[in-house]
């Protein structure tokens, strides 16, 4: 089972829906460099800290309006970025709150303040006053970036339909607003799903890890309780024994917020269509995807269909591995089941590759590998980390640390990396404040859901939770690094959705390197390095199965696309996952789930999922230009580094790309990568 990673970029995101891409500074009470978290003791110092900033974004935008003179960046272009800084700031941190902090009132205080931000993001895009004034600049002795920043910004505010008629413009600002609350009810319901599995005994338990089983003590009666997060249900799907325990497991983790959220995402889908024919575009996938690399529905329909064709031969000889190894236990079997599926997968690895995935645990302690991280991306990135222990923070478990490069501080991070009831249950990069050049530093969280974080607990790390740790880190680098151009709307991650996933998914390939993992994969018991020869069983046994997770990948990015590609009316969700899952994946689809109700994408990216593959392509491309030999040499990262991530959304990403690779992006490494072949 692949981890589903989720970016989430605060303002961006949401501006991606606006159609403005939020984020700079104000002067005077707007920009700060201080903790974000700085004074806020409750639910009411926060509402009036984010009041004021919405109030100072109004302030400034009736000062932009009120220009009589001629139009210059001064009196009109840093105006608009200031109003996109304090609403970059007060939707990236309420959108965060909403989603981690322990206190119920703060987190309903939070999803208010989205609400209150989300509303100005969108009047800000449909100010009909602040289009004409940025279409008045005489731009032709500005910079390159201030020269793309204005002609984005123009197309930003078309796409978000400022050139409609007053009542148009009224029945888009109340959809965005509706659109608002489905997407919180969307996922407070899956945040607050807090279901559980049952064990009749620890006997039930059978081939878990002994640390789980340690972890999970019996009650009075003898029985085990089990929650669907990902610590105790993906060690069950892979490892379990009984069959009925998977089963039961499954049945549960694919009706997280059933059937609260069907009528929810239905709506969801229907206000946007909505939206999208308000705005001239025929349905919601064509509109949102008009801002991307990709451009066009259609574009994405076919590098779907494209990705699907080029992975089928692989997936069906991968299946049929996974099925022979069934039959040795099941003789006779037709079919392996889809919670079936990881555990033959793992049992495969097992046998063939003479890999279990359970031996790499002990190296991955939780403290090991984040302080690994850091020396890696630091040695890679030209920075050095330092944890700040005074400053505030929304839960005492969470680290604060101060990235520095050459007595210069880039920017702030936290680190909240453990489950914990009622927060945020995957994994994900939370914007908090961009960063702007002289005004003020970024500051960026992690929010995970890894082992540890508990006294006496050393938090054994599966070998796909440090990839997690890596891909999350691999967007709060880039948004570290680009946040220091002199303009928020184009500084941070404000590229182009598809291309987000590339940075992060490149990462990733630094926990496959032996090398690298010899740094700091230590075995906790014995503080030994992890053996170059476990790490090549490791690689050798991935190779299996990935043409599968392609697969079902592109079930997410079909499925995406499809909710939104055609009249609401004519959408079940359930029918369409059944028919996804029939035609991509060879596991058939189980009657009675509804993963889709937990597929928080589906809000967050609604139609453009498939811009994880989008990107993982182009990561492809871009890691084959490190020396494999030599992951840590500076060299290249620095190059990488300097022409991909510094330059945040300050150029199209395809000509990032361009510049980083010297040609366009290709499938050739992808298609390396899908067919490489155990060795
Ligand atoms: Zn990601």
């Amino acid at each position: 089972m692949k981890t589903v990673r989720v970016l989430t970029l605060g303002l961006v995101l949401a501006a991606a829906s606006v159609g403005l891409r939020a984020q700079p500074p104000a002067v005077g009470a707007g920009a700060t460099s201080a903790p974000f978290w700085t004074g806020i003791t409750d639910a009411g110092s926060f509402e009036r800290a984010m009041d004021a900033r919405l109030a100072h974004a109004r302030e400034t935008l009736d000062r932009l309006l009120a220009v009589t003179a001629a139009r210059t960046l001064e009196n009109t272009l840093r105006p608009l970025d200031d109003v996109l800084l304090d609403l970059d700031a007060v939707s990236s941190q309420a959108g965060l709150i909403q989603s981690v902090h322990p206190d119920e009132k703060m987190r309903q205080t939070a999803e208010q303040v989205s609400q209150k931000a989300g509303t100005l993001a969108t009047q800000v895009s449909l100010n009909r006053g602040a289009y004409d004034a940025i279409a008045a600049l005489d731009v032709s002795r500005g910079d390159a970036e201030t020269k793309y920043y204005v002609q984005r910004t123009l197309r930003d505010f078309r796409l978000a339909g400022v050139d409609k008629d007053e009542p148009t413009r009224n029945k888009i600002q109340a959809l965005r607003d509706e659109l608002v609350l489905i997407g919180q009810d969307f996922d407070r319901n899956i945040r607050t799903d807090l279901r559980k599995v049952t064990a009749k005994s620890a006997a039930e338990l059978d081939g878990l890890p002994a640390d789980y089983i340690a972890r999970h003590k019996p009650a009075d009666d003898g029985t085990i309780t089990l929650t669907i997060d990902y610590p105790d249900s993906l060690p069950v799907f892979s490892y379990a024994k009984r069959e009925d325990l998977r089963k039961r497991m499954y049945m549960e983790y694919n009706n997280r917020a059933y059937p609260a959220n069907m009528a929810v995402l239905d709506k969801m889908i229907a206000k946007r269509a909505e939206l999208a024919s308000l705005i001239g575009y025929p349905n919601w996938a064509s509109y949102i995807t008009a801002d991307k690399m990709v451009e066009t529905a259609k574009n994405a329909s076919d590098f779907v269909d494209r990705i699907v064709a080029a992975s089928g031969p692989k997936a069906e000889r991968e299946y049929q591995v996974v099925l022979k190894r069934k039959q040795q236990d099941v003789p006779g079997a037709a079919v392996v089941n889809a919670w079936e599926s990881s555990y033959y997968a793992e049992l495969v690895r097992k046998a063939n590759y003479d890999f279990d995935s359970q031996s790499v645990r002990p190296y991955f302690a939780f403290d090991s590998v984040k302080q690994g991280l850091l020396d890696v991306t630091g040695k890679l990135f030209g920075v050095t980390y330092k944890q700040v222990k005074d400053v505030a923070v929304w839960d005492p478990s969470v680290e604060a640390y101060e990235m520095w490069e050459k007595g210069r501080l880039v920017g702030r991070f936290y680190l909240d990396m453990h489950p914990r009831p009622n927060k945020y249950n995957h994994a994900a990069q939370f914007g908090i404040r961009t960063g702007v050049e002289g005004r003020q530093i970024p500051e960026a969280a992690l929010i995970c859901n890894l082992p540890g974080g508990q006294p006496g607990d050393p938090g054994l790390m599966t070998h796909d939770d440090v990839t997690t740790f890596f891909h999350e880190f691999g967007h709060l680098v880039h948004s570290l690094l680009a946040g220091h151009h002199s303009w928020i709307g184009i500084s941070g991650i404000s590229t182009e959705q598809d291309f987000v996933e590339a940075p992060s998914q490149m990462l990733e390939e630094w926990t496959w390197d032996p090398a690298t993992l010899a740094t700091f994969a230590k075995h906790y018991q014995t503080k030994e390095p992890i053996p170059a020869a476990l790490v090549r069983q490791m690689r050798r046994a991935s190779e299996f199965g990935k043409a599968l997770g392609v697969r079902q990948q592109m079930i997410y990015a079909k499925l995406s696309l499809s909710v939104y590609d055609r009249d609401p009316r004519q959408v079940d969700t359930t029918a369409l996952v059944k028919e996804l899952t029939t035609k991509y994946r060879p596991y058939p689809y189980v009657e009675g789930t509804h993963f889709q109700t937990s597929f928080g994408h589906l809000d967050g990216y609604s139609a453009v999922y498939y811009t994880y593959m989008w990107s993982l392509v182009i990561a492809k491309d871009m890691f084959a230009q490190f020396n494999r030999n030599n992951l840590l040499d500076a060299e290249v990262a620095r190059k990488y580094r300097d022409t991909i991530l510094a330059p945040g959304g300050s150029k199209p990403a395809a000509q990032l790309v361009r510049d980083f690779l010297g040609r366009p992006f290709d499938f050739r490494a992808w298609e390396a990568w899908l067919n490489r072949e155990e060795q």
